[in-house]
């Protein structure tokens, strides 16, 4: 057995890791790799694996016994690399450590520069750059950094809110720079930054009891310790829940030479992104502080520089730009932009540092955007032959979709629009509602149901549940690349950042601008489109249909092979869902005529039948019934006319529609020529302990065959005479909660001689139609075999399947499902992703049993899962046609589609 390999160097024009070594490397790891190896300046360092951390977790916080050694022969390659060696008291090379999952967690762990300064180190770093002040500054930022996240954090100490360590050391630099009358923290000369140093550890080790460490080993590795302690720190626990990110990862830990961007006028830093996050536009677009650390671009502490002339906007347009400022650097930062777009072909998010006019790169990643700059990169990719029409289709996440539809500010309203401020505009569509100004009480607003807006002077990793919670996202600081803006567009939310007008008191919650104050409750709304923010609440509308939009998934629907169907019950949602893309409908609730607006009179004649006493009664109501049915269903099959539609048979429980009101029975009581108390005794018949495993779906087909055949005769008729006017229709008659063949045989006779009735009125031999069933009981997956051979389809109804397969009921599970998540006893909410280990097994089964009698059985999904991306792709790989989901669902369903036979091809 080979020895595991837990370090990774790199720098210097070459590596040991590579860009596809992200599992061990993280992301950050195996970038800095690549770019080494493609000759990118990069400053040295190495990567600790995500090994370490597993072994970490698995042996008491401890590591693997051959660490050290490694760490040490790799530390000397840096050193030798940046001609510098590390705790050398006359030349020190100081070090960065940094976290690096697989998959970015921007800001969620822990970072602690400028290790490797201290009382030895000190003078000598001072006499090599002969500039005290910057050394001083290095060395107050890391007592800062490393006593919040190594002494404080990672050490488990609890703390009050805002007495952390890292509070107490901000608000004495606060008082200094008060006390000097400086604006900026760069303004603090050397003498000062010296004695806060001393006064800072004094305080530290009056707080935590613990000296700040004097020693560079042992502050390299206590940093180190610290970032694999974050990996299980409540921000990214909670960020992993968020974002589905397996808590068995790990995160590497990158140790890296500093270089430093705040050493004077010739250096600067900066973050950028190839090309515009928020729109996709085709530009180098980012920002730059001179004489600035990284930290200070991320933190949204300063307002920071655009990068060029060309990427302007208003809030930074007086500012300068580092083409102008530094041009030559600029040029070579353009050149590892192309380069770096031509090698990942994608688009890249960048850090990097200049340090006395050398460019140095920190970062390379993919980009998050936004949906509209997902969709516009990879058209534009696509055009620019970059990449295959495949990746094209894989470079937008079925999820971002629902952003690109997502309502707007309707500009005309807009136009009158009380403007209060402008930001950033970080996240994109519309959002208008109540202020919030704490994470904690967007979270409630959010579990009582309110769309909220949580305002924030500036967002940190710790409201990442409160942004989450809230419908928009709006700061008074920072840039395009804080924190809010990367959190913000990674979900696709509406976000202002930025909006230096507002002064944000967080302890009095109030807003004020211009003279006006604006407190908790007050309602807001935002323009993220262009960071704009109004006072009071403005109208919404859809945003139209971009012909970017309607190309891509031209190209996504010519790979798919999995149908797309939705679930409509009216002509309205039945149009709406074929602008959607809809292929036909997978469900017609004909229940549904019974709920809502315009449903009265059909309603009433439903309880009169429900409330008759005997079947003569019941089929004199059914015959009442009967046009508004036919109707109905006519209406939603002429719309959809050529596609096909699966109409449903009654499937709720009868008790559901009995009339609870006093008025209500009276009238009906009239109606039947019975007394009141009979109708409550009738009432209280139809009662039942549990009425979803009741007497529903076909069981009701079966004690009142009345009831299924006037459906079938409204469904034959109202398709005959569509077809006779010369509309193609297909309508598919599906029977719901089947287990036993034997309930869909008798159904199927009585469906039979009803065709015959309706063929002899006509005076037609047959009218085309399906006959099939929905399988949402356990027993019908399991006896498919004998199911297939008296109908047509299935279609699978995962609600009720997933209810019965679980025996977790789907109207309470909101009672107990957030704790099972929290405890992790589920991953997530099986009725929103099929759990494919046994709802999915049912599937599977169902549909091979199914076709091992009947061939060629067609078969589809109609629950909630049928819009849900990972759900599209478990139907795809059990080779369903079809899919069926809500109309706004519909073009997600089209490109997880396409995704999943990108992923996994099927004939
Ligand atoms: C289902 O159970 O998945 C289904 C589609 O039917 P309903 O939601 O109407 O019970
Ligand atoms: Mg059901």
């Amino acid at each position: 057995m080979t020895e595991t390999k837990y370090v990774y160097p790199f720098g210097g024009g070459s590596a040991e890791g590579r860009s596809d070594m992200k599992n061990l490397l993280g992301g950050k790891g195996a970038n800095l790799a690549e770019m080494a190896n493609l000759g990118i300046p990069v400053p040295a360092g190495f990567t600790l694996t995500t090994e370490v951390c597993t072994y970490y977790y698995d042996h008491g916080r401890s590591y693997p016994p051959a660490l050290e050694a490694e760490a040490n022969a790799a530390m000397a390659k840096v050193e030798q690399i940046m001609g510098k060696r590390f705790g050398d008291p006359a030349d020190p090379l100081l070090v960065s450590v940094r976290s690096g999952a697989r998959s970015s967690m921007p800001g969620m762990m822990e970072t602690v520069l400028n290790i490797g300064l201290c009382s030895a180190t000190i003078p000598g770093l001072i006499a090599k750059t002969g500039n005290p002040r910057f050394v001083y500054d290095a060395y107050r930022r890391l007592i800062m950094m490393y006593s919040d996240v190594v002494m404080e954090k990672a050490a488990g100490v609890e703390v009050a809110e805002g007495r952390g360590i890292r509070q107490q050391l901000d608000r004495m630099l606060e008082e200094v720079k008060h006390a000097r009358g400086c604006a900026s923290d760069a303004e603090i000369g050397a003498d000062d930054l010296k004695d806060l140093a001393e006064r800072f550890k004094a305080t530290i080790r009056k707080v935590l009891r613990k000296p700040f460490p004097d020693d560079p080993r042992e502050q390299l590795w206590g940093g180190i310790g610290a970032v694999f302690a974050s990996w299980n720190g409540k921000r990214a626990v909670s960020y992993r829940r968020i974002e589905g990110i397996p808590d068995d990862w790990g995160t590497a830990v990158n140790v890296q030479a500093m270089v430093f961007g705040n050493m004077g006028g010739g250096s600067a830093t900066g973050v950028a992104f190839t090309r515009n996050p928020a729109t996709g536009d085709n530009r180098f677009y980012g920002e730059w502080l001179a004489n600035a650390q990284g930290e200070d671009v991320v933190a949204g502490i300063r307002t920071p520089n655009p990068l060029n002339e060309a990427t302007k906007n208003e809030q930074n347009a007086h500012l300068p730009s580092l083409e102008t400022a530094m041009p030559e650097v600029y040029r070579q930062l353009h050149d590892i932009r192309d380069h770096l777009e031509r090698h990942f072909t994608d688009m890249q998010d960048i850090e990097f540092t200049i340090q006395d006019g050398r460019l140095w790169m920190l970062q390379t990643r993919i980009g998050k955007r936004t949906g509209t700059a997902a969709l516009n990169v990879a058209m534009d990719m696509l055009a620019e032959g970059m990449i295959s029409k495949e990746t094209a289709v894989l470079r937008v996440k079925p999820e971002q979709l629902d952003e690109l539809l997502h309502p707007i500010v309707d500009p005309a309203a807009e136009k009158g629009g009380d403007l209060i401020a402008k930001g950033l505009p970080a996240g994109p569509g519309g959002a208008r509602g109540q202020v919030v100004f704490t994470a904690e009480a967007a979270v409630q607003a959010a579990k009582e149901g309110k769309g909220v807006l949580l305002v924030r002077e500036e967002t940190n990793p710790e409201d990442v549940e409160g942004m989450r919670a809230a419908v928009g996202i709006l700061t008074a600081r920072g840039g395009m690349t804080s924190h809010a803006a990367l959190v913000a567009r990674g979900w696709g939310k509406c976000c202002i950042v930025g909006a230096g007008a507002l002064d944000i008191d967080a302890v009095a919650r109030t807003i004020s601008v211009n003279g006006r104050t604006f407190g908790e409750g007050d309602v807001l709304t935002l323009n993220g489109t262009r960071g704009l923010v109004y006072a009071g609440e403005l109208p919404m509308i859809d945003a139209t249909e971009n012909p970017r939009f309607v190309d891509f998934m031209r190209i996504a629907d010519s790979i798919r092979v999995l149908k797309v169907r939705t679930n409509a019950d009216t002509p309205a949602d039945a149009r709406n869902a074929i602008e959607f893309g809809a292929e036909g409908i997978g469900l017609f609730r004909t229940e549904h005529m019974f709920y809502g607006k315009g449903s009265e009179e059909p309603l009433f004649l439903l309880r009169k039948m429900i409330m008759a006493g005997t079947e003569k009664k019941r089929r004199a109501a059914l015959n009442e019934l009967f046009p508004f049915v036919k109707r109905d269903i006519k209406a939603t099959l002429e719309v959809m006319s050529p596609r096909p539609v699966t109409i449903r048979l009654l499937d709720p429980p009868l008790h559901e529609f009995v009339p609870q009101g006093k008025e209500e029975r009276k009238k009906l009581a009239k109606a039947l020529h019975v007394s009141q108390k009979k109708l409550a005794e009738r009432a209280a018949e139809l009662h039942e302990s549990n009425p979803m495993m009741g007497h529903r779906g076909v069981r009701l087909g079966v004690t009142f065959p009345e009831i299924s055949e006037m459906q079938v005769r409204a469904i034959l008729e109202a398709a005959l005479e569509l077809r006779q006017a010369g509309l193609e229709v297909f309508p598919e008659i599906m029977v719901p909660v089947t287990g036993m063949k034997a309930e869909l045989d008798n159904q199927l006779a009585l469906a039979k001689k009803v065709h015959a009735e309706v063929c002899a009125k006509y005076r037609v031999d047959s009218i085309e139609h399906l006959y099939g069933t929905m399988i949402e009981i356990p027993r019908a997956a399991l006896t498919a075999d004998e199911i297939a051979k008296s109908t047509q389809f299935f279609s699978f109804g995962t609600n009720d399947l997933t209810q019965m397969t679980f025996g977790f009921s789907r109207d309470d599970i909101g009672g107990f499902l957030p704790d099972y998540l929290d405890k992790k006893i589920l991953p997530v909410d099986p009725f929103q992703v099929i759990d494919r280990d046994s709802v999915g097994v049912l599937i599977r089964t169902g549909i091979e049993r199914g076709r091992s009698t009947r061939p060629n059985l067609k078969v589809g999904i109609c629950g909630e899962h049928g819009g849900e991306p990972s759900s599209v792709e478990f139907c795809h790989l059990v080779g369903m046609d079809y899919v069926s989901c809500s109309p706004f669902r519909v073009p997600i369903a089209r490109l997880a589609a396409a995704q999943a036979q990108i992923r996994y091809p099927r004939k």
